[in-house]
């Protein structure tokens, strides 16, 4: 099950979601109905699971779109079965199960009656059950046990009612690597599809690279006079004069502002610091003496040209690669390799503007 939720992590939901479906993922999940629902738009009819709750105002569009929804309160089955039999279409639903996290689901001593009213509903599919690690990508396994352990009592029992399910899921990238998946049959891939390691103690196998490089062109190099600060603030003073290059791209394009004086770019296979702050919209950073105007500068990538990785990035300023890659905007235009070629452009359209 490949999750493509926040825009498949800031790499592109639809191209994600159809790569992933070309190379065997039989379901994708996203947080959102409307994350699934412009997948349907794009004409993408694979299972979709909608890892969130539902709610009043959108249970009806998730009949309508055949998407898989993840029931893990009380209320949430109420929706499900006054929606089901309102419509009379079926429902495909997960049970989802509150292991540990605590965040969605239900509580074992809730979770047996919950799915005997969905079993029981002639338009409920209860396709399948899952849960959610909270600790699966830390070195301490136990939390990790514990919420195996408890999936499994609440499965068993519930097979010992003769309720059933085609899918258990309980990995997400992380206790996919570590091994840790108990009675699984289909495992929740995030962060590890897109060449990510889940964490620093939680490595990937060798051989998977980031899938995301973040390029811009240089729209300016010039000489920084010495004694000259640079950018708002002026918290960077150039000891001497020094080559100097403006790229376009700031906070607003997902680049954190706390790389101020302390990220680089590479130009050139040549590691560049920035320079003073980043601005909205655009950086500057130190140049190599042969960087050319509108010549390719890398800000973050698979680290191979010098450039910084979304690790980098993460430990830099304090947060986890995840928030790093969902955060690079729609404001940058993407463009899609396959093959090492240009396949596809995600550009905003002159309709879109
Ligand atoms: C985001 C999410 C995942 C994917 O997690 P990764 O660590 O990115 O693999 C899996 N399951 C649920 C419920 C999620 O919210």
């Amino acid at each position: 099950m490949a999750v493509i939720k926040a825009d498949a992590y800031g790499h592109g939901a639809i191209e994600c979601g159809r790569v992933a479906l070309e190379h065997g993922a039989s379901h994708l999940a996203v947080a959102r109905i409307w994350e699934a629902i412009r997948l349907r738009r794009a004409g993408i009819t694979a299972p979709i699971l909608v890892l969130g709750g539902p709610n009043p105002s959108t249970v009806d569009l998730a009949i309508e779109q055949k998407l898989t929804l993840s029931i893990g309160s009380e209320r949430a089955v109420d929706l499900a079965l006054s929606a089901a039999s309102r419509h009379g279409k079926p429902l495909t639903v997960h049970l989802k199960l509150d292991t540990g996290l605590h965040r969605y689901g239900f509580l074992p001593e809730l979770a047996t009656g919950a799915a005997r009213r969905l079993a029981d509903h002639h338009l409920i599919n209860l396709e399948g059950i899952y849960a959610h690690f909270s600790s699966a990508d830390e070195q301490d396994a136990r939390p990790t046990r514990l919420q195996i352990d408890r999936a499994h009592a609440i499965i068993d029992a519930l097979e010992q009612q003769g309720i059933n399910f085609k899918y258990i899921h309980l990995p997400n990238s992380a206790a996919t690597i570590t091994g840790m998946c108990g009675r699984s049959n289909l495992f929740r891939e995030g962060i590890a599809s897109y060449g990510l390691a889940p964490s620093p103690d939680v490595r990937l196998p060798d051989g998977i690279l980031p899938v995301m490089s973040v390029r811009a062109n240089a729209t300016r190099i010039f000489d920084l006079p010495k004694g000259e600060g640079v950018s708002y603030g002026l918290t960077y003073t150039a000891k001497q004069t020094e080559r100097a290059a403006t790229v376009p791209i700031g906070y607003a394009d997902g680049l954190p502002r706390s790389l101020s004086n302390c990220g680089w770019f590479s130009i050139q296979d040549i590691q560049c610091p920035v320079l003073g702050r980043v601005c909205m919209d655009q950086t500057v950073v130190r140049a190599p003496i042969g960087a050319q105007e509108y010549g390719s500068v890398i800000i973050a990538g698979d680290g191979s040209q010098g450039e910084m990785t979304l690790d980098d990035i993460a430990r830099l300023s304090g947060t986890i690669n995840y928030e790093i890659a969902t955060r690079f905007s729609q404001r940058m235009p993407r463009v899609y390799i396959r093959d090492g070629n240009a396949a596809g452009y995600d550009f905003p359209s002159s309709t879109d503007l």
